[in-house]
């Protein structure tokens, strides 16, 4: 295309995907009114791509903020957030719970350059609201907070370590990948930033790794600045798909949120499941939490078996519906047993400190109905029940 002809169609019901490195002016002059802010436009793809616009937009929407910006991976967009905002000194103060590689973020990179950290365990929230009172002082920049976290879908009061924090010095950025921003939009509770890893819910189709942050433009700016530096930017076909994904997020939830009620409801009544983590049943430990903080529950059920780890290992390999894999939010449905899957580099005495006991298992639902997800559990169920049995007939040890 010569160079004078500017793209044509802009007036497209789907926009066009923009892969472009940089961007030309027509003269010095058209530059010159560009560096004024007289017109818009792009310079270099690091700094700019309308396709990122396009999804910073949605996004923002989305979570009733001013500004997000866009990051290759949920791991990028809080690494450039949390790096663009603490300096030498500073303390962060999170949830035990976070994410593994968030945890090593903060505790082993973050120490690096002077930032200290430190987790405060959400599993007893009296404890933890105790705890966050007596560790949380002046130094503190950042509390982060995992809400719900992966995978016992353990939540905070918000409002009450709002409450506590200095806003002045004290940022609260909440990772709310396991809520969407269908179910909890947490700049409603206080939030200053909120981020999320696009790879689960947003993404929704098992094909994009994606990350974002979302709050006030006064906030994003900076961020915005360190990522123009950092480089972390994802490329236009990727910042496509998820636009495309955020499109159907709400008919996606809706129905994640319905299976996943009726799939966990199931687990609770089985005889072998000793123990179901599920917001959305009275039995978990933060359903009050919940009830005032979500407003569905999601598409993931954690939950323990009352047998031995092979035995359980036994009723994933038996499992015909999910893949076996470590991801949620998707249509597929995936299962792992953490212990084996995702925890399996920590010791036994680290994995029961975090609550991730032999027999746990997640299970994300995907887009099945939600009879086919429950047939396939209760026959996997039956099976090792019938192995139980038989194992116990044979030999007087007895798994519980
Ligand atoms: N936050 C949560 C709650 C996660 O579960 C994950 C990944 O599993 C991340 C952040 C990191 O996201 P990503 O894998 O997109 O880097």
């Amino acid at each position: 295309m010569p160079k004078t002809i500017r793209a044509p169609y802009l007036n497209a019901v789907v926009p066009p995907i923009s892969v472009s490195s940089a961007y030309y002016f027509r003269d010095t002059e058209e530059f010159r009114r560009y560096k004024a802010g007289e017109i818009s436009g792009g310079r270099y793809g690091r700094y700019d791509n309308p396709s990122w616009l396009q999804t910073e937009a949605e996004l923002a929407q989305l979570e009733g903020t001013e500004a997000a910006l866009l990051f290759p991976s949920g791991m990028s967009a809080v690494a450039n957030t949390v790096s663009a905002l603490c300096k030498q000194g500073d303390r962060i103060l999170y949830t035990g719970c976070a994410y593994r590689n968030l945890r090593t973020f903060f505790n082993e990179q973050m120490s690096q350059y002077g930032v200290e950290s430190c987790a405060i365990c959400q599993a007893d929230i009296e404890e933890f609201n105790e705890e966050f009172k007596k560790q949380y002082d002046n130094r503190c920049r950042i509390v982060f907070v995992e809400m719900p976290s992966n995978p016992h879908m353990y939540l905070v009061d918000l409002e009450y370590i709002k409450s506590v924090i200095d806003p002045s010095k004290t940022l609260l950025i909440v990772d709310s990948t396991f809520a969407s921003p269908i179910n909890c939009q947490p700049t409603k509770f206080g939030a200053d930033l909120v981020v999320h890893s696009c790879t689960k819910y947003l993404g929704g189709h098992g094909d994009l790794l994606a990350g974002c942050v979302c709050g006030s433009m006064q906030l994003i700016d900076p961020i915005r600045n360190y990522r123009n530096i950092s480089g972390a930017v994802c490329d236009g076909f990727t910042a496509f798909l998820l636009s495309r994904s955020l499109e159907t997020l709400g008919v996606r939830m809706e129905k994640l949120n319905r299976t996943g009620l009726t799939v966990a409801k199931a687990l609770e009544k089985n005889p072998i499941v000793s123990r179901v983590y599920y917001t959305g049943l009275s039995k978990h430990p933060h359903a009050s939490l919940a009830s005032r903080y979500l407003s569905g529950h999601g598409g993931v059920i954690a939950f323990e078996l009352g047998c031995s780890a092979e035995e359980a290992e036994k009723f994933i390999d038996r499992l015909e519906v999910p893949f076996m894999g470590t991801n949620f939010g998707s249509h597929h449905a995936m299962v792992e047993q953490c212990a084996e899957f995702t925890y399996y580099k920590l010791s036994g005495a680290e994995r029961s400190e975090m609550g991730i006991s032999d027999t746990l298992i997640r299970y994300t639902v995907g887009l099945h109905t939600p009879d086919v997800v429950i047939d396939d559990l209760v026959r996997s169920l039956r099976s090792i029940s019938l192995q139980i049995q038989d194992n116990r007939r044979k030999s007087p040890v007895v798994h519980v």
